[in-house]
C-alpha cells in the first residue's frame, strides 16, 4: 500500500478514516454518552413506568430501570448494529447502580464502550391507581334480566366475564379498563368501570355467551381541559327465559334448553327441537317450569299416544307420547300441567 502517512500524527498507515489514521480518527469518537443520574418514575403500586407523558405497564422495578437507561443513552450517530447491554445493581429500594455495555460497528470497526450511571426510583400512584384509590369510575353497568331478576349464578357469571374483558383490555395497554367496585342489589349487581370502553366490551362479551342485549344512556359529568366528560350507564338485560322454563310461543309450548345468542329448546307437542332469535321471541310467555313437574300415573302406552290420571282430576287423559318414551304402563312419570295442557317430559326432557 502506497498511502501517505497519516497527517495528523505522521504514522504510517494502510487505511484513512476520514483522512487521517485509525487511531487518530477514534480519538474523538465516543461511542455513547449517559448521564450520571437518571430518575425513574414508578407506581408504588402495580410497578407501572412514566414514560413521555404517560403510564405504561413495563413489568418488574429492573425492567423499568433498563428501560431508563436505554432512553436516556445518547449513541453516535456513525454506529451501526449497536448492541446495548445493561446490568442494573438495587443498592436501596430508591437507588440503583446501572453497568452499560455498548457494542456497535464505526465505519466496519468494532467499538465498545462501558459505562456506569445512577437511577434513582421515584415512586408515585399512577394514572390507574391513583384512580381506583380514589373510587373513580367512568362508567356504570347494571346488570338486570327482562322480566325477571337475574340468579346469583348468572350475576357470578356475568362478574367473571367483566373481570375476564378488563384483564384482557388491560394487557392490550388499556389502563383504564378496570371496575371499582361491584354491588349486588336486589334487581341484580352494579358494576363502576374506569372506563366506559370497557363497558362496552363487557357487555358484548356476556351477549356472547348469555344472550340479552345492552343499551346506553350517557350523562353530562363535567369538562375536563375544555372537553365534556360523560359517564355512561350500560343497561345489560339478561333473557327473559332460562333452561327449565317452559313458554308458550304462537301455540307451541317449548320447554328452554339455553338461552344464548339463540334460544334453543324443544317443542313439548312433537318433540322436535326448537330455535329462535331474539326477535323470533318476541311474544313468548312463561307458562311453567320443569320445577313444576308432578308425577302422574302412566293408564295406557299406545303408538304415538299415552294414558295418564290427571293430577288434579284423575280423569284420564289422552296425551302425545314423548320421543324415546319407555316407561310402563301402571308406572308414574313425570307431567307438567299448563293452561295448554298436559304434557309428559321424556327422558331428554328432564
Ligand atoms: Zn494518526
Ligand atoms: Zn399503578
Amino acid at each position: 500500500m502506497n498511502l501517505p502517512p497519516c497527517p495528523k500524527c505522521g504514522k504510517e498507515t494502510d487505511k484513512l478514516f476520514d483522512n487521517v489514521c485509525k487511531d487518530c480518527f477514534f480519538e474523538n469518537i465516543v461511542l455513547a454518552e449517559l448521564p450520571l443520574v437518571l430518575h425513574a418514575k414508578t407506581c408504588q403500586k402495580c410497578g407501572a413506568r412514566f414514560d413521555r407523558g404517560k403510564w405504561v405497564n413495563v413489568g418488574t422495578v429492573d425492567d423499568n430501570v433498563i428501560q431508563t437507561v436505554e432512553d436516556a443513552l445518547s449513541i453516535h450517530n456513525l454506529a451501526e448494529n449497536i448492541e446495548i447491554y445493561v446490568e442494573p445493581r438495587k443498592l436501596t429500594p430508591y437507588m440503583y447502580r446501572a453497568r452499560v455495555e455498548v457494542d456497535a460497528f464505526v465505519k466496519d470497526e468494532p467499538v465498545h464502550q462501558e459505562l456506569n450511571t445512577e437511577v434513582r426510583i421515584v415512586r408515585e400512584a399512577c394514572d390507574m391507581c391513583s384512580r381506583i384509590s380514589g373510587g373513580y369510575f367512568e362508567g356504570t353497568l347494571q346488570i338486570r334480566a327482562t322480566n325477571r331478576v337475574p340468579t346469583s349464578d348468572e350475576k357470578m357469571k356475568c362478574i367473571d366475564i367483566a373481570n375476564e374483558v378488563v384483564r384482557r383490555m388491560q394487557k392490550k395497554g388499556d389502563r383504564l379498563a378496570f371496575i371499582t367496585d361491584s354491588i349486588d342489589i336486589k334487581e341484580g349487581a352494579d358494576l363502576f368501570l374506569g372506563s366506559n370502553n370497557s363497558g362496552r366490551h363487557i357487555c358484548r362479551a356476556i351477549i356472547e355467551e348469555m344472550g340479552g342485549s345492552f343499551s346506553e344512556s350517557p350523562t353530562l359529568f363535567g369538562q375536563k381541559d375544555g372537553k365534556d366528560i360523560y359517564r355512561i350507564t350500560f343497561s345489560m338485560r339478561l333473557p327473559e327465559f332460562m333452561s327449565g322454563d317452559i313458554i308458550h310461543l304462537k301455540d307451541k309450548v317449548i320447554q328452554i334448553k339455553n338461552s344464548g345468542k339463540r334460544t334453543v329448546g324443544i317443542d313439548m307437542s312433537n318433540g322436535s327441537r326448537f330455535m329462535a332469535t331474539a326477535d323470533e321471541m318476541k311474544g313468548a310467555n312463561r307458562i311453567a317450569s320443569i320445577d313444576d313437574a308432578v308425577m302422574v300415573v302412566l293408564v295406557a302406552v299406545e303408538d304415538d299416544a299415552i294414558m295418564v290420571l290427571d293430577p288434579i282430576t284423575y280423569e284420564t287423559v289422552t296425551i302425545r307420547k314423548p320421543v324415546s318414551f319407555a316407561a310402563q304402563s301402571g308406572s308414574e312419570i313425570p307431567v307438567i300441567k299448563t293452561d295448554y295442557g298436559l304434557f309428559a317430559l321424556s327422558g331428554e326432557n328432564t
